[in-house]
This record gives C-alpha cells, structure tokens and sequence, in this order.
C-alpha cells in the first residue's frame, strides 16, 4: 500500500517523501480515508506507530480541497493535547506535513505569554493545536471563536477524558459547534473511556489495530526488584554496567525527579529532570537537549509520559512505578518507537507490588524478574501474575505497636507509603467518569 493509494493529494505526498515515509503504517492505512470521508473515530493504536499522521494527513487534505478560508480569531481544526511538550510536538509534525500547502498551523498552550499568542490568531488558523487552559483563557478573552470549527481532535483521547481535565474538556465541549467531526486517538482506551468517547462521536467508526493496551512489541520489559532506599544506588549501578547512552527516567513525584537528578548530577553524570513545577521554556530547553542528545538521562514525572518522539531512544527506566497502570505503556511507549527496538527496565520495591500487578493485569503479561546481585531487597516484592494475583508470604508475627500514627494508609487499591508529593495532573487515576452535556447531536 502506498500513501498515493489512500488518496492523499500531491503536496502531501511530496512532503511525505521529503520525511522519508514510504508506506502507512497500519492506524494510517486505516484512519486516513475514514477521516477523509468525514468519519468520527475512535482509534487505538500502540505507542509510536504514527497517529499523528493519521489524523494530521486528512486533516490537512480536508482543509486544502476547502479552500483556504478561514475567518478572523477563528481556527477551523482543534487538536487538543495533554501537555504543552506534546502540543508543540504535535503542531511540529503538523507543520512539516503542511509544508506544501497554503494552510495556517499554530499552537497554544500555557506557562508561556499569551499576548504574541492573542496577535497571532488575529488572522485566524487552520489547524490549531492547544492544551485545554489555555484554549479557554483564549477563548474568555475573545482571542478565539470556536464557530467556524469543523473537527475536533482528541490526542492522548483517554487521557483528555479522564477525571484531571473533565472541568476544562466539560468547559470547551459548550464552545464548539454541535455539528463537527471527531477524532480521538490513544495508545490505550479504558472501558469507562470507551463508554463515555462513544457517548461523544456522532456513529464513530473504532479502529484498533493491536491487541487492546499493549506496549510495541519492539519494547523488552523486565522488572529488577529492589529495596526502595537502594533505587538510587541501583540505577546508578546499572546506568555503570550497561554503559547506558541515553535514557528517559520516570519518578513518581517531582521530588523524586529533583533528587535523582541532583544525586546524578553531584556524580558527574550529565542528567537533568522536567516535571510541572518548573518553567515551561526550563522545560522544553530540557527536553529538547535530550532529544539532541546533549543531555544523557531526562528524569521526569508522567508529564513526559505522553506521545513525545524521541528519535532512537534506546531504554526508558521506571525509577518508581506509576500509580496509573495505563501510564506504564505510555511512558514505555517513548523507546522502541518507528519499528525500532527498545529496551524497558522497572525498579520495583515491595510497596509497589499492586502497581505491578495492576500492570501485569492490564498489559496480559508477567513480566520477568531479574535480580541484581548485590541488590536482592531485604523487603521482598511479593510474586505477580497477569491474572492480576498478588501471592504474598506467610506474615511474621507482628511486634506490638509502640506508638499510634504512622504506617501505611490504603488508598483502595494502592498503598500509599505516605511520602507521596502532590500528584501531577498526568497521574491521576481515572476513578469516575465525567459526564458532559454535550447536547444533542445533529445529524450530519
Ligand atoms: P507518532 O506515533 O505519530 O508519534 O509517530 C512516531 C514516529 O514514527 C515519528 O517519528 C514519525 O515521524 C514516524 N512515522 C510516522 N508515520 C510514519 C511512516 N508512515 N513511515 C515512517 N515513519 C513514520
């Protein structure tokens, strides 16, 4: 199959060739003529397998046979990101796949000024790319009308839907027109999501090209268990003997991001960190040295977990475990990408057997232990299974308690070791589902 085949037209072609992309791949050959026919979609695919492209190729295509003819302070396409590093990625992409034809492409998102982002979308934009709060503040301050929309996108889709961005998705949902296509793209899509997109697309068509929330098979996962105090040491243990070049590292807080970072740091060793607290162009300067191979290892929470192409990436190391299963594939999704290999190493304490077996559940597998001499944990981390079975050992006897407070709170599901910083907006855990009024939906 060719991307000729799918019926893109030339422009389109030629900056495809430009980019080195010679055949779709499988969530392109699928989306790209229902998109163009107008479809709603709801498409799975794995991690790095080319959605932008799916969504971004007709997209384009649609706006061209138009006719460039959009309105001031409007926008005729929406892509909605969860980060401001994936929104620029995205627009990136888009961009490039535009390169040919007379269509505007911006992007928006916060932590930076507004004022140059209001002037630019004085002329209005074809495609426009934005995280949810700053699409409303432009939008509440008339930089932006939402009238002549015609498609919305949903990247990360399950991720946009769950309970951290509900308010702000609830909040755009009554700006847009009633009568417009949507597409929602992720790598994962739980079955509250999936309920809830249905509830949302006008007789969608889903697309799921893979077995349903499964990393790249190009990724090997493994799991080295090992007391929490140790993690650091550990990791600089490994990083030493597998001479490791370049890796993505995930932490659970922006705590644990900062001191890892500093006890790398203070080691010589070229590392930096990203995560919400810190300025968006610290942030993006970050990531970019990584992606330019200028900074060795990126520590980050799961605001790095997200859609982001770093080209080649060779391993991602789960320093902590997330607390949302769905992210584990996420953030293993950054290595392995564009039918590379990739590699994916989980530093795993007793505290966190649920995540890990939460994980296994969801992902259909048991992943395989390997224990570091040296570093066999004095707290051992129970056994797992795919069927989602924690075979914990006999209990000792306790000691008596000396003092009250303390100890571990259960959190449901998961254990909280009571040391766990305010959760960025990517970790939060989907526990209920947000109900938009979207209103009746005209036929198209
Ligand atoms: P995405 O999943 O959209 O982030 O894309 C993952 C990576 O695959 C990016 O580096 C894209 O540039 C690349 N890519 C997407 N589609 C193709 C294609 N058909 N052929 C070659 N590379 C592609």
């Amino acid at each position: 199959m060719t991307f000729a085949s799918l019926g893109l037209i030339e422009p389109l072609l030629r900056a495809l060739e430009t980019l080195g992309y010679q055949t779709p791949t499988p969530v392109q050959a699928q989306a790209i003529p229902a998109v163009l026919a107008g479809r709603d979609l709801m498409a799975a695919a794995q991690t790095g397998t080319g959605k932008t492209a799916g969504f971004a190729l007709p997209l384009l295509q649609l706006l061209t046979m138009e006719g460039p003819n959009v309105s001031a302070n409007s926008a005729r396409a929406l892509i909605l990101c969860p980060t401001r590093e994936l929104a620029e990625q995205v627009h990136a992409s888009v961009a490039e796949y535009a390169q040919h034809l007379p269509l505007t492409t911006y992007a928006v998102y916060g932590g930076v000024s507004i004022n140059p982002q209001m002037m630019k979308l004085r002329k209005g934009v074809d495609i426009l790319v934005a995280t949810p709060g700053r699409l409303i503040d432009l939008f509440r301050q008339n930089a932006l009308k939402l009238n002549q929309l015609q498609t919305l996108v949903l990247d990360e889709a399950d991720r946009m839907l769950d309970l951290g961005f509900s308010e702000e998705l609830a909040n755009i949902y009554r700006m847009l027109p009633k009568k417009r296509q949507t597409l929602l793209f992720s790598a994962t899509f739980s079955d509250d999501i999936r309920l809830l997109a249905s509830q949302m697309l006008n007789d969608p068509l889903s697309i799921e090209v893979s077995p349903r929330n499964v990393a790249a098979n190009t990724v090997k996962q493994w799991v080295v268990p090992v007391d929490k105090k140790r993690k650091a040491e550990l990791f600089v243990h490994l990083m030493r003997k597998g001479r490791w070049k370049q890796v993505l590292v995930f932490a659970k807080t922006r705590n644990g991001v900062d001191a890892l970072v500093d006890k790398l740091q203070g080691l010589g060793i070229n590392a930096d960190g990203i995560h919400g607290d810190k300025p968006q162009a610290t942030r993006q300067r970050a990531l970019d040295r990584f992606k330019a191979s200028d900074v060795q290892i990126l520590v980050a929470t799961d605001v790095a977990a997200r859609g982001l192409d770093i080209e080649d990436l060779p391993l991602v190391v789960n320093f902590d475990l997330p607390i949302v299963a769905e992210d584990y594939i996420h953030r293993i999704g950054r290595t392995g990408r564009a039918g590379n290999t990739g590699e994916a190493i989980s530093l795993v304490c007793a505290d966190e057997v649920n995540m890990l077996s939460a994980i296994e559940m969801l992902t259909r597998q048991t992943l395989t232990r390997k224990m570091e001499p040296d570093f066999e944990p004095e707290h051992r981390v129970p056994d797992t299974d795919a069927s989602g079975q924690v075979v914990k050992k006999p209990k000792k006897p306790k000691k008596p308690k000396t003092s009250g407070g303390g100890g571990k709170r259960n959190l449901g599901k998961w254990v909280d070791s009571g040391d766990v910083a305010p959760a960025e907006p990517s970790i939060k855990p989907v526990r209920k589902v947000p109900v938009f009024n979207t209103g009746p939906r005209k036929k198209k």
